[in-house]
C-alpha cells in the first residue's frame, strides 16, 4: 500500500494520474467526501460524494480506514476500496491529506509513504488560484493549511518535488517498483 500526501496545490492529482498511466494495475482507492463535486468530477470516479449525515453514519459503522476534516469538509478512505485491491494482490494507492496519512501510518506501518511538494510556496499559490474552483477565502484556508503540512515532510519515507509532473511521476514509479522488488 502506498500513501501519497502533500499540500493542496502540490499537483498530487496530476502526478498520480501520470503514475497510473504508467502502472495500470495500480488500484486507486476512491475516497468519500462531503464537499461538492467540481465541474468534470463524477460520483464514484474522483470521489464518492455524500452528505454529512451519510458520512457520519459510515464513520459510526466503522466503514473508514481513516477520515479527516479538511477545509470545512470531511474526507475519508473507505475500507472496502482498499481491501478489494489488496485482497486481489494489487498495489493500492491512497491520495490523502496529512492527518489521514498519520492515521494510516499508525494502523498500517508497512504502508510506503510519499510526500509531494511544490517547488515553492508562490508556485503553490499560483496553482490554487489558477484552478479557479475555490473562493478567495477557501484559497487562503488551503494556503494556511499547506504551510502546516509542508512542515511535516520529514515524517514521510520519500519526498518528491513536483517541479515537473512527468519527472515527479517517474520518481514515484521508481519508488513503487523498488518496493515491489524488495517485497
Ligand atoms: P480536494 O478537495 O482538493 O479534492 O482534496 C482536499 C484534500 O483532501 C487533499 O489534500 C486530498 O489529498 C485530501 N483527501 C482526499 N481524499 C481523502 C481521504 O480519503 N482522506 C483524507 N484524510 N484526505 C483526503
Amino acid at each position: 500500500m502506498f500513501v501519497i500526501s502533500g499540500p493542496s496545490g502540490a499537483g498530487k492529482g496530476t502526478v498520480i494520474g501520470l503514475v497510473r498511466q504508467r502502472l495500470p494495475h495500480l488500484v486507486t482507492a476512491v475516497s468519500a467526501t462531503t464537499r461538492t463535486p467540481r465541474p468534470g468530477e463524477a460520483d464514484g470516479r474522483e470521489y464518492h460524494f455524500m452528505d454529512e449525515a451519510r458520512f457520519r453514519a459510515a464513520v459510526a459503522a466503522g466503514d473508514f480506514l481513516e477520515w479527516a476534516e479538511y477545509s470545512g469538509h470531511l474526507y475519508g478512505t473507505l475500507r472496502s476500496e482498499v481491501e478489494a485491491g489488496l485482497a486481489g494482490g494489487d498495489d493500492v494507492i491512497l491520495e490523502i491529506e496529512l492527518q489521514g496519512a498519520r492515521s494510516v501510518r499508525r494502523s498500517m506501518p508497512e504502508a510506503v509513504s510519499v510526500f509531494i511538494v511544490p517547488p515553492s510556496t508562490s508556485e503553490l499559490e499560483q496553482r490554487l488560484r489558477g484552478r479557479g474552483t475555490e473562493t478567495g477565502a477557501a484559497i487562503a484556508r488551503r494556503l494556511g493549511r499547506a504551510e502546516t503540512e509542508m512542515a511535516a515532510a520529514h515524517e514521510f519515507r520519500h519526498v518528491v518535488i513536483n517541479d515537473d509532473a512527468e519527472r515527479a511521476a517517474d520518481e514515484v514509479v521508481a519508488i513503487i517498483e523498488a518496493q515491489r522488488k524488495d517485497a
